[in-house]
């Protein structure tokens, strides 16, 4: 089978599966061919190798041709100086020389990067910041959700950072006396404003267990004093920390992906908590939108890796 480099070939790699995407190199919105195969993580890192070969042989055959490169995005990062994965929650990658490793059982060119920086990525080059600024030089991808974290795109390319941790912003501190982090420190913006943090923040007040989209809604309904509290410590502390976002990089377009990033009132009410902290006499003139891509941002992203 011959090898080319005629498309443009993206694998996410995550916890329960494993899904590749082959776009059109000369016009990457078209899509084709998508397969998924389970990662089946508890059987260990050789198998999620194997496992990834088997998508790739799969994917090959049904098109005629082997890719000369692949894009992955994985939970965790490449360690740029030990080239080992590291903060990897599907843990038996952590410590594993996964490009070399892919490389090898793959015969073709890797390149690894996070799964937020490919939201971001895919964002930028095919998603909400085309509607928004496709011209933009910078942009933030925010995910919030289980987790905080996010990914920075610089004139189209992902920035991991000397110690591929670029974007990370979910362990900066934000409440120097907060709840411990399993990062070893304390008042992460994750440990505020995720999904798991809002939640125990109410059970704390009242004793009862809800989720979000519950807690969102009897705020709505202004009956719980208790949800009108989780949701203001919410857009409280989203404005403050994406100030410091802003001060920082101060990106043409904000993207916020996560399930929490569906909740409309971060676009009003938290984008002007936003102007109460951020250093620009108020004035916050970023887009944040959206996302577009749903599901397929993380696959696209890893595509255009080489794009
Ligand atoms: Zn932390």
């Amino acid at each position: 089978m011959k090898t080319t480099d005629a498309n443009l070939w993206g694998i996410d790699l995550g916890g329960t599966k494993i899904e590749c995407a082959v776009l059109n190199a000369s016009n990457p919105a078209e899509v084709l061919i998508r397969e998924r195969i389970e990662t089946e993580a508890s059987l260990g890192y050789t198998h999620i190798l194997n496992q990834v070969k088997e998508l790739v042989d799969r994917v090959s055959s049904q098109l005629g041709h082997r890719p000369s490169r692949i894009g992955f995005a994985t939970p965790g990062v490449l360690n740029p100086r030990t080239q080992t994965m590291k903060n990897c929650n599907t843990v038996c990658m952590n410590g594993q020389p996964m490009a070399a490793d892919l490389a090898a059982i793959l015969h073709c060119e890797v390149k690894l990067a996070n799964d937020a920086n490919c939201f971001a990525l895919a964002e930028t080059l095919l998603g909400a910041v085309q509607d928004v600024n496709p011209n933009a030089e910078m942009v933030f991808g925010i995910i919030m959700g289980t987790g905080v974290g996010g990914g920075l795109v610089a004139h189209g390319k992902v920035v991991s950072g000397l110690h591929g941790i670029g974007g990370e912003w979910g362990h900066n501190i934000l409440e120097e006396d907060g709840l411990a982090c399993y990062c070893g420190k304390s008042g992460c913006v994750e440990h505020v404003i995720s999904g798991p943090a809002l939640e125990q923040f109410y059970f704390n007040q009242t004793g009862e267990a809800r989720r979000m989209p519950e807690i969102m809604k009897r705020y709505e309904a202004k009956s719980d004093p208790a949800a009108e509290a989780t949701v203001e410590r919410m857009l409280e502390n989203f404005g403050r920390a994406v100030s410091t976002l802003i001060n920082v990089i101060d990106p043409d377009v904000i993207v916020i992906g996560g399930g929490l990033g569906n909740i409309d009132l971060l676009y009003s009410e938290g984008y002007n908590l936003i102007r109460k902290y951020i250093f620009n006499s108020g004035e916050v003139l970023t887009p944040i939108v959206k996302p577009k891509l749903g599901d397929s941002a993380g696959v696209f992203g890893a595509a255009m890796l080489f794009a």
